[in-house]
């Protein structure tokens, strides 16, 4: 697949949302450790939501399909990763626009914004254990394969890899941005929430578009 088309898309949403579904209680379980013990919760209703939305709407682009998606955190989620999100999607489909069938190229550009989108509205710099740990090694992969003319589904795959890693990586570091912060210990031996449902969702949309390749 050399471009993204909007069943791409609604069928990223989807399958995030059966992935954040099924990891709810583990993600809430990690955010009690140094947090509120929300966030499975937050992120399985946003996505509920959203997949709701997206099938009730028909969208026609890609962008739309994110758009729907931020709204969805905008307005159902309350607390910090609800606003990052929501600020995530929206920018993603600022980005992409009218594109109707982006490529590597404009969606590795999207998920940049986005991600300095994200660093802007939660005033956090890499290394601060926040979904931003998960998300700038998951762009710059993305950027790293655009420039090498791979396809979207081999971006997607690097960036779900990459995600993960990175998400891995912040259980040894020292939570210095979310409510994490005030936590005694740092949260230093658990990765952080946020940054481990960024790792699922990118997961999540390399394998929905592995699916869908194969079909
Ligand atoms: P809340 O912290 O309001 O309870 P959640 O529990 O849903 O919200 O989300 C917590 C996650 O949000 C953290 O694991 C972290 O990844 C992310 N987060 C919180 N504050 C920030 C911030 N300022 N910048 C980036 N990410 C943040
Ligand atoms: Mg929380």
């Amino acid at each position: 697949m050399s471009t993204l088309d909007t069943a791409a898309a609604i069928a990223m949403i989807h399958e995030t949302s059966l992935r954040i579904a099924a990891a709810e209680d583990e993600l809430s379980r990690l955010d009690a450790v140094a947090g509120d013990g929300d966030h499975g919760v937050n992120m399985s209703a946003a996505f509920r939501d959203a997949d709701a939305r997206i099938e009730a709407a028909t969208p026609s682009m890609p962008a739309q399909v994110f758009l729907l998606t931020g709204r969805s955190f905008s307005e159902v989620v309350g607390g910090s990763a609800g606003a990052l999100f929501g600020a995530f999607f929206a920018t993603l489909a600022a980005t992409l626009r009218e594109d109707h069938a982006p490529g590597a190229a404009a969606f590795a550009a999207a998920l940049d914004a986005a991600t300095v989108r994200v660093a802007a509205v939660g005033r956090t710099t890499l290394g601060d254990k926040t979904m931003l740990d998960a998300l700038r090694p998951a762009a710059d992969a993305a950027s790293a394969c655009a420039a090498s003319d791979t396809d979207i589904a081999t971006l997607l795959a690097a960036m779900g890899e990459a995600a993960r890693h990175g998400a891995e990586a912040t259980a040894a570091m020292t939570a210095k941005a979310g409510r994490a912060r005030y936590a005694m210990t740092g949260a230093v031996g658990t990765p952080d929430p946020g940054a481990m449902t960024v790792a699922t969702m990118f997961g999540a949309w390399a394998e929905a578009i592995a699916i869908g390749g194969r079909s």
